[in-house]
């Protein structure tokens, strides 16, 4: 896939990937059983991209509105430790991270698709936005992805990260 130079140049300076789920991580439909079960549809290649940006030095974490079983299961699966799930005030939750892992908004990538994602998305060095997100959440991105939630997005974006730090052909190379 081919990047902007401008939004390349961005995606240089990220240490952490943030990322919301419904909508972005899925296409932000929720199965509601009638046991009280919540299913989730995660995309399998969006789980492999987050491993190769974990590969190359790159953190990523989960920010979410909803508590949900299977986004704990899924971050378990992917390694992801920086988890948070519950209230809808993610700013907060932003500036702790920031905080406590020493890091500049220049140096975070935050991908949303939800009113609720606008104030974190206008403080990082990299706004991401997906083609499914709710107007006008995508006034306020750098870049929006070319694939949709649940459907890719998020291997599009490691593919970005990893291209703008120069190890892409070494990772692809691993593989061949
Ligand atoms: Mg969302």
């Amino acid at each position: 896939m081919e990047f902007p130079i401008e939004v390349l140049k961005r995606a240089e300076k990220i240490k952490l990937l943030l990322l919301d789920v419904d909508g972005v991580l899925t296409d932000g439909k929720i199965i509601l059983t009638d046991k009280g079960e919540e299913i989730k549809h995660f995309h399998v290649l969006d789980g492999m991209g987050i491993k190769l940006l974990q590969k190359i030095g790159v953190e990523v974490g989960i920010i979410s509105s909803r508590v949900s079983q299977a986004v704990i299961r899924r971050a378990e699966e992917l390694s992801i430790k920086l988890l948070f799930q519950g209230k809808v005030e993610k700013l907060a939750f932003y500036e702790k991270v920031l905080k406590e892992k020493g890091l500049k908004d220049e140096e975070v990538a935050y991908v949303g698709d939800d009113w609720v994602d606008i104030p974190i998305l206008k403080r990082v060095g990299l706004a991401i936005g997906v083609p499914n997100a709710w107007p006008p959440v995508n006034n306020y991105v750098n870049y929006i992805t070319k694939c949709s939630g649940g459907n890719g997005a998020v291997r599009e974006i490691c593919e970005l990260i990893i291209k703008a730090k120069g190890k892409w052909e070494e990772i692809f190379q691993s593989f061949l």
